[in-house]
């Protein structure tokens, strides 16, 4: 099957009962038993309910692997996975992870004993480096927010796996129809699926994929036992959006790659982040794991002054935190996700005060650009 076939055959199709061609909503949390102990594969919705069932059996052939399991949030998700470690594990992470993953890590996580190391893994040499004797897993992000840092999957995976450690991957900006962890070796996906995945802005929601049986056990284990699970009004939107996410991710490819273009030649912009560019440096490692370069841009247009400037002009780009869906979302990072890193730190990690960050989505790429042109010039 094709990737875009997929989409919509792929996990459980429709219902056998009815016919009908849509996964119904399952809105119930406990099911009849015939005899006690005597149920028909459902018990209660905590642990498993049809919908959210149909969500994790897609989500999981999507993307290769063994089993699926959907949370309330991406951070539930990523948090739950991190339950399946002990107190005591250490685990090694991209180092411009998104700002909750980091929050959780070194707020929450590190309270039960769980500790992590924060290292430019786009960097083998530097993710060695930090391998400490109880370390347990490396967590990577690719492409980072918002400078758009490569790693390489499969190079990490291959390292982990000598290492006896686990690979755990941040899937949120390639979704498993431009990038397939499992297959280039890791062993665990993580998805806030609130982003390309639902799609329209309308769902806050979590995924995640094993690559076997024995992190398939552990998770489901977690899932049940701490209960952020995803409810099935939710799963059935997320299963709405992956019917389409191939071709909104193919416009998405299309319209980032035309506007980075058209930013890249534009006098009002300094240095600009885009993995599809020539001058990007992971552009090669993404053209190796990757089917496309997705839909964030970042770029230096000089100055908080002039960044406020541009949002007050533009029509088609929403000022709003969240990326990764159908309408063109913009922000700054500086003064709104990044806003709590210290200003010299922010200077030299790149996130200057003038980088605005643009999520590309599926209008007229023409009105996108020309609004852009009006506001930048
Ligand atoms: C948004 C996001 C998250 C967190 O997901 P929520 O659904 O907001 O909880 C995690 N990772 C990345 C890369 C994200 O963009």
């Amino acid at each position: 099957m094709r990737a875009k076939t997929k989409m919509i055959h792929a996990g459980i199709f429709g219902d056998e009962t009815t016919g009908a061609v849509s996964t119904p909503i399952y809105q119930v949390s406990t099911y009849k038993q015939d005899a006690v102990g005597d149920f028909r594969g459902y018990e209660y919705s905590r642990t498993g309910n049809p919908t959210r069932h149909a969500l994790e059996v897609l989500i999981s052939d999507l993307e290769g692997g063994h089993a699926g399991f959907a949370f309330g949030s991406g951070m539930a998700a990523i948090s739950s996975v991190m339950m399946m470690f002990n107190s005591g594990d250490h685990i090694v992470m991209t180092d411009d992870v998104y700002g909750g993953t980091y929050r959780v890590m070194t707020k929450v996580m590190n309270r039960m004993g769980i500790e992590s190391t924060l290292v430019d893994t786009s960097d083998l040499d530097a993710v060695e480096a930090a391998i400490q004797p109880n370390t347990k897993a490396i967590f990577i992000e690719t492409p980072t927010n918002p400078l758009l840092k490569i790693t390489d999957i499969a190079e990490v995976s291959s390292l982990a796996r000598q290492k006896g450690l686990k690979t755990i991957v941040d899937n949120t900006f390639m979704t498993p129809y431009l990038q397939q962890p499992i297959q280039l070796g890791a062993d665990i996906v993580v998805h806030s699926a609130t982003k390309y995945i639902g799609g329209h802005s309308d769902v806050v929601a979590g995924l995640v994929v094993v690559a076997n049986e024995e992190l398939a056990t552990d998770m489901h284990f977690v899932q049940n036992s701490v209960g952020a699970i995803l409810g099935p009004q939710d799963s059935w939107l997320l299963i709405r959006g992956l019917k389409t996410l191939g071709i909104r991710m193919d416009e998405t490819n299309k319209n980032a790659m035309r506007i980075a273009m058209f930013l890249e030649e534009h006098e009002a912009v300094g240095k600009i982040y885009y993995p599809g560019l020539k001058g990007h440096k992971g552009r090669d490692i993404m053209q190796k794991q990757t089917k496309g370069f997705g839909g964030m841009i970042s770029f230096d247009v000089g100055s908080t002054e002039k960044a406020n400037d541009l949002l007050a002009k533009l029509r088609y780009f929403t000022l709003a935190e969240s990326l990764g869906a159908v309408e063109s979302l913009i922000s700054v990072p500086a003064q709104m996700t990044h806003a709590s890193i210290p200003a010299d730190r922010r200077q030299e990690l790149g996130i200057v005060d003038g980088l605005v960050r643009i999520s590309v989505g599926i209008e007229d790429v023409e009105d996108l650009i020309e609004d852009l042109e009006a506001a930048l010039g």
